[in-house]
């Protein structure tokens, strides 16, 4: 093909030459030239209408390019072949879109190749198209109907041909530009020889130029079409087919009236879902956080909305997740405080009566009772179409449910994560508990071992520590919380061993076995082996995102085992899909969750191009003290090449905290030292979750440190600690130079 290429150039320019020199080009260019002339201002119309014919019927344009140029000259000769090059290119691409797309996505489906190369561009659409563009292996008749079969955006492909072209078509006309000054014998008589020495020396920087892009667009290319080749490899995993998703009976208690209104609300029993609209705007699987975000923003600004669910409405944040933990939390801190009056005054006879099974209760009721903002007739009112089943991709642009297709012009996949599993020989058979069962529980386990030392792992150990129970947290790693600050997570974990919760880490799990009633469990502590003995044991391992018989290969939809891949923009490698929340983040949070459904309905619906990238999301983890963070920890700043300030202050020093009996506990702020802008920070403190916000609220307008300093914070606050750093900043900035000149300054004043 290269080779062909340039074998037709040559011979061109061969003929040009011979034509010159024997042919009577100079009067045939003449009549042409004054033909078109003639046609005035219809003239470059004509040409432009040309070049789309010729480019539609696969004639080469290369001829029309460099004729344009002869005859228009290099500015409008360049103008039209532009305009004529990029109508014929997207007319031949809408061509190919429309009649050819779909079937010879259907007949290349089993080709694992064309799949991975339309993935390639449906994700990188705008990439792709430049570099072919820019590269002159691509035919350009040809590239044309060749993108329309894939799943290039119209947008992305227009805007990329468009500069794409430009080097060429410059170079093109710039040759028929020149030629037509040398037939029309211009070189002699009116431009001066320097003239003519610049534009031969600008021809060949632009043939320089051309050469040069063009090898670094193939260079690019090759390796775009690499890494796509690398990540839809054979090793991405396939879902694992024997999953089978919990049902809401397993995790509510159907005879509990706080969770039989629940229910109601959220899987309501008698639900009757609605006839299928013809086509929607918009259909979201997955009714957490992120599916009903998504689905009640774009139903509130007109869309036609489908919401698909096949358990509880509101997901695991409402049903298994942050609600319940929250409000476990929160009891088993009054239990806490209960046992703990005494260095406050408070005391009470003999031990006070924690009565768990009403701790779980007032949860249920109150989850219950949060449960009416998301329930299914709250969302039928705001005019969403709710289906409640199993969500299914048919096709690229339909999902099934209840054996209906939906069909979509955009869809967003929000089905979550699960709780991951532990491969343990017997744990099955010993039962345990995950988040989606612990909350039924009415009765305290004596004696618990939590496996797992993340947020999950952390809050729940600690609450169960205070109800009463003898817990054990294992982890296989070094310490808790490990993704966390490490002394801002020693904090944490001399906080939950005072508690009473026992932590041991470096521990491998061999086997569970029931045993007297209890459960036990064979452990490897380094090298020594141990037996643990309990009545209940919570796994909270990790989370692993719901991908399963989604019909994700149906749609053009690639995942891995970390979930559904996306863009900064949040696209799947299906153009018309998107997806949010724990399903396709790292950031599995619900905030994040509901940020995220934000951007999905600006992008899919609006044509904005909002990122993910650009959010500013803190977390927290709800232990007592709680921890919590924004932004770059200091390693990552570092290892990003910044010059990383960090200030900490403890909260020692702060009265509120003193006085609170919340002194273990600290701020760090990390700031770029060049310019003071804050680039992170982690808070440990009773109430860290709520004084973070104050740091990110600086980060995602940008503020600089000096802000903390001149922002007033009420007195006494635990918030003070903000100030403080905001002030050790200040004094950063007083070097004896500058304290010197004040000094003088106030000397002369005196
Ligand atoms: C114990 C615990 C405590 C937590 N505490 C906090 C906290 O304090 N703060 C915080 O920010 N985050 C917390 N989280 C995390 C938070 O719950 C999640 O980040 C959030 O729920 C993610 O929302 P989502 O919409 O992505 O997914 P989910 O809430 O998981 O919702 C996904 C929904 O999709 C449905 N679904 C899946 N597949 C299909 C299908 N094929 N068809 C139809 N429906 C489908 C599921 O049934 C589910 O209802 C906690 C999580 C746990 C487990």
């Amino acid at each position: 093909m290269r080779n062909s290429r340039v074998i037709l150039i040559l011979a061109l320019v061969i003929a040009a030459g011979v034509g010159f020199f024997f042919l009577p080009l100079r009067q045939w260019f003449m009549h042409l030239e004054n033909y078109v002339r003639s046609l005035g201002s219809v003239g470059p119309l004509v040409v432009i209408l040309a070049y789309i014919i010729c480019t539609v019927f696969f004639i080469p344009g290369s001829a029309v390019t460099i004729g344009s140029g002869t005859l228009f000259g290099l500015k409008t000769g360049f103008l039209v072949v532009v305009i004529g090059a990029n109508l014929g290119a997207l007319c031949s691409f809408l061509l190919a879109r429309t009649f050819l797309r779909e079937k010879v996505t259907r007949w290349a489906d089993g080709n694992p190749k064309f799949r991975s190369l339309d993935q390639a561009i449906g994700k990188h659409g705008f990439k792709m198209v430049l570099l072919t563009r820019l590269s002159p292996v691509f035919p350009f008749v040809l590239l044309n109907y060749f993108l329309g079969l894939t799943a290039v955006r119209t947008r992305a492909y227009v805007l990329a041909n468009l500069i794409g072209m430009l080097p060429a078509t410059f170079l093109f006309v710039y040759i028929g530009a020149a030629a037509r000054d040398a037939i029309t014998g211009q070189m002699e008589t009116s431009v001066s020889v320097y003239q003519q020495i610049l534009k031969y020396v600008g021809l060949l920087a632009t043939v320089a130029v051309v050469f040069m892009v063009t090898r670094i667009a193939r260079k690019a290319l090759r390796e775009a079409e690499r890494t796509q080749e690398a990540s839809a490899s054979p090793g991405t995993p396939r879902p694992d087919l024997n999953y089978k998703p919990a049902s809401f009976d397993e995790m509510m208690l159907v005879d509990d009236a706080h969770d039989t209104k629940l229910i109601e609300n959220c899987h309501p029993p008698r639900w009757v879902n609605p006839m299928p609209a013809q086509k929607y705007n918009l259909v979201v699987i997955g009714a957490g956080t992120a599916g009903l975000v998504s689905a009640a923003g774009a139903a509130g600004l007109g869309a036609k909305v489908a919401l698909i669910e096949r358990n509880l409405m509101g997901g695991d944040c409402l049903n298994v997740g942050c609600v319940p933990s929250k409000g476990v939390i929160r009891a088993a801190r009054a239990a806490y405080e209960a046992r703990h009056g005494k260095a406050f005054g408070v005391q009470f006879d003999g031990k006070p009566d924690i009565n768990f099974s009403a701790a779980m209760e007032r949860m249920r009721k109150l989850r219950a009772g949060i449960s009416d903002h998301d329930s299914a007739d709250r969302f039928r009112k705001l005019g969403v179409d709710v289906f409640i089943g199993n969500g299914r991709f048919v096709s690229p642009n339909a999902v099934e449910v209840d054996g209906k297709p939906l069909y979509f012009e955009r869809a967003v996949i929000a089905t979550g994560a699960r709780a991951a599993e532990l491969p343990v020989p017997g744990l099955a058979e010993a039962g345990y508990f995950t988040n989606e069962t612990i909350f039924t529980l009415i009765e305290l386990p004596r004696r618990m071992v939590v496996v797992g030392a993340g947020p999950i792992g952390c809050e729940l150990a600690q609450s169960f520590q205070r109800f009463g129970s003898e817990v054990t947290m294992v982890t296989d790693g070094a310490e808790i919380l490990p993704k966390e600050d490490r002394d801002a997570a020693a904090i944490v974990r001399a906080g939950i061993e005072k508690d009473g919760v026992r932590v041991i880490a470096h521990t491998a799990i061999q086997r569970v076995e029931k045993k007297d009633g209890a459960k036990s469990l064979h452990l490897k502590v380094g090298n020594t082996p141990t037996e643990l003995l309990c009545d209940g044991i919570l796994v909270s391992v990790g989370r692993t995102p719901n991908i399963e018989g989604m019909g994700l290969d149906d749609a053009g939809v690639q995942y891995t085992s970390q979930g559904v891949i996306v863009d900064h923009r949040l696209r799947t490698t299906n153009p018309r899909i998107y997806a949010a929340g724990d399903v396709c983040s790292k950031y599995k949070f619900t905030h994040a969750a509901d940020a995220m459904a934000r951007i999905v309905i600006a992008n899919a619906l609006f044509f904005a191009r909002r990122k993910v990238t650009d959010l500013v999301i803190p977390w927290c983890t709800y232990t007592d003290p709680e921890i919590a963070h924004v932004g770059y920890y200091e390693k990552e700043a570092q290892a990003a090449g910044l010059d990383v300030g960090t200030i900490t202050e403890s909260l020692n020093h702060v009265d509120r905290a003193v006085l609170d009996g919340d002194a273990e506990g600290f701020a760090k702020v990390h700031y770029d030292k060049k310019s003071g802008r804050i680039l992170g920070g982690t808070l440990v403190a009773r109430h860290a979750g709520e004084m973070m916000s104050e740091l990110t609220l600086a980060m995602a307008t940008k503020q600089k440190m000096d802000v903390l300093s001149s922002t007033i914070h009420s007195y006494p606050t635990q918030a003070e600690v903000l100030r403080k750093i905001g002030d050790a900043y200040m004094r950063t900035k007083l070097t004896p130079t500058v304290k010197k000149v004040f000094e003088k300054w106030l000397a002369w004043r005196r």
